[in-house]
């Protein structure tokens, strides 16, 4: 509706996330005759979970998660839950309630579904490693080459520590959640902490010289745009200055 999509991925009966709400007919209909034996998920956000309790209830999957992660499947943010989200995916997601793992691995047949923990866009951020054909699934991780815009909750210093970690685990291809396919993951998962490291440099460096936030957020990133204002502060550009200056424990 707002121009935004969102993939999820099925690869032989295994499902990585489950969109949003409002795309429950098309994931159904694209599902009919096809087997879901195992859900997985990046994350709890709305767009990645949204049809999860569905899917569990309607195809009889296991939804195996690390224990973070199920806890933010089983309580869905509902708090500061505002318009721009339910006009874009649909009102918040039915609780899921996942199978808490013992162990960070799924295995499905001959392949293995590693659970590795990537904090920074939410705290329960994972990327999905199926380690025999270095397939990584990585949600929200990497979205863009560069940052421009964040959330008001993300924390971007653990972000970039995040994208060396994915990437040193040398994938060979990876799904965006977003982007979908993408090849060439290493350099590209680089790339996006090398911007992030030198946004971060930058920002330092001008609060160290004592200019404010909207300042700096005007000279590193430009004008705010129309994302600021739609969502009352929610997705814009200051955020990202925010979250470096939070890190630094300057805010
Ligand atoms: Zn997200």
């Amino acid at each position: 509706m707002m121009g935004y999509s969102v993939f999820c991925f099925l690869w032989d009966g295994v499902l990585v996330d489950s969109g949003f709400l409002h795309a429950w007919d098309a994931l159904r209909h694209f599902l009919k005759g096809k087997r879901v034996d195992v859900l997985l998920h990046t994350h709890a956000h709305e767009d990645h979970a949204g049809n999860s309790a569905a899917i569990i209830r309607t195809k009889g999957a296991d939804a195996p998660a690390p224990g973070i992660l199920a806890e933010a499947l089983a309580h869905p943010e509902r708090d500061h839950y505002r318009w721009f989200r339910t006009m874009t995916w649909g009102a918040p997601p039915e609780p899921c309630l996942a199978r808490i793992m013992d162990g960070d691995v799924v295995s499905v047949g001959n392949r293995r579904f590693r659970y590795v923990p990537t904090p920074g866009h939410c705290p329960a951020h994972h990327v999905v490693f199926e380690e025999t054909t270095r397939t990584m699934f990585t949600g929200d991780l990497y979205l863009a080459p560069v940052v421009r815009f964040a959330s008001r909750h993300e924390d971007l210093g653990r972000t970039i520590a995040s994208l060396r970690k994915a990437a040193a685990l040398e994938p060979e291809i990876m799904f965006d959640s977003h982007l979908g396919a993408l090849d060439d993951p290493i350099r590209r998962l680089n790339e996006r902490a090398d911007n992030m490291e030198a946004v971060q440099d930058r920002v330092l460096e001008l609060d160290a010289q004592g200019l404010e936030p909207r300042e700096i957020t005007r000279l590193v990133l430009g004008n705010e745009n129309h994302l600021s204002w739609i969502t009352r502060g929610d997705f814009k550009k200051q955020n990202v200055v925010w979250s470096f200056l939070k890190g630094k424990g300057g805010v």
